[in-house]
């Protein structure tokens, strides 16, 4: 069932939006060669503890950290670690979710620390494939249009559509309905309604989309050992256009 959310749950996912976007502009001047991937989190944790929230990873399904942070060929729910040392060239995803009175919100992005000209086409492409997709999340459109426009912008570059994990509905749960695969036909699946919040986050890959878990049964690498890029926002959809919660009103990506 996919819920409509009230204008207070909305207002409260609002505040928790503001909190994660602290949270990425509190961590984005570290992201640099030497930093190890667990300082990155303990940053993220802890300006997410100081504004009164909690991180929404940390601990669910036994996930160790408050943030995922997934370096070049890993492609989500990369460990954060002290070992893991950030480099030049990397290309380093940083996924993070809030909770805050009762609500989450869940936002990605994919950063480079002096990257290749094909890597940031690559981080680049993550980020405009969300964009091609928000010109759909309008009442009258489903979420068919939203995976086909992903999936459209992400083919023309000749990039991989990761097919075995969607964005998704977010609320009172983390994930909820419905499922948003990043690939698809248009005119298809759920009508978008005003009240619904979607998680639209584009997974996208160098060479081949297939993508594998490591043994310590979160860390979801390509099989080719190639690059990969993700991008995430919540959306509200309203009656006119859409709310994009989780980016503040300056460009948060660079
Ligand atoms: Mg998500």
């Amino acid at each position: 069932m996919i819920t409509i959310k009230s204008p207070a749950e909305i207002a409260i996912m609002q505040k928790a939006s503001a909190i994660l976007v602290k949270a990425f502009q509190a961590v984005t001047p570290f992201i640099k060669s030497g930093v190890t991937t667990a300082k990155l989190d303990h940053i993220i944790h802890k300006t997410i503890e100081n504004h009164g929230a909690v991180p929404s990873f940390l601990g669910y399904g036994g996930f160790p950290a408050a943030s995922c942070i997934s370096v070049n060929d890993t492609l989500i729910h990369g460990i954060p670690s002290e070992t893991e040392i950030l480099s030049d060239g990397d290309l380093v995803s940083i996924d993070i979710g809030v909770y805050y009175e009762g609500m989450h919100v869940d936002a990605a992005r994919t950063f480079g620390i002096h990257l290749s000209t094909q890597a940031k086409h690559l981080m680049d492409t993550a980020r405009e494939s969300f964009f091609a997709a928000l010109a759909f999340c309008k009442e009258g459109y489903r979420i068919g249009d939203i995976s086909h426009a992903v999936e459209m912008r992400v083919r023309r570059e000749g990039y991989g559509v990761v097919e075995t994990f969607t964005g998704h509905g977010v609320g009172r749960d983390l994930h909820e309905d419905p499922a948003i695969p990043n690939f698809g036909k248009p005119g298809r699946g759920p009508r978008l309604r005003s009240g619904m919040t979607l998680a639209i986050e584009p997974m996208i890959t160098l060479g081949s989309a297939d993508v594998h878990i490591l043994e310590d049964g979160w860390t979801v690498k390509t099989v080719d050992g190639q690059l990969a890029a993700h991008y995430e926002n919540t959306v509200l959809i309203t009656a006119g256009e859409p709310l994009v919660l989780t980016m503040s009103d300056e460009a948060d990506n660079e």
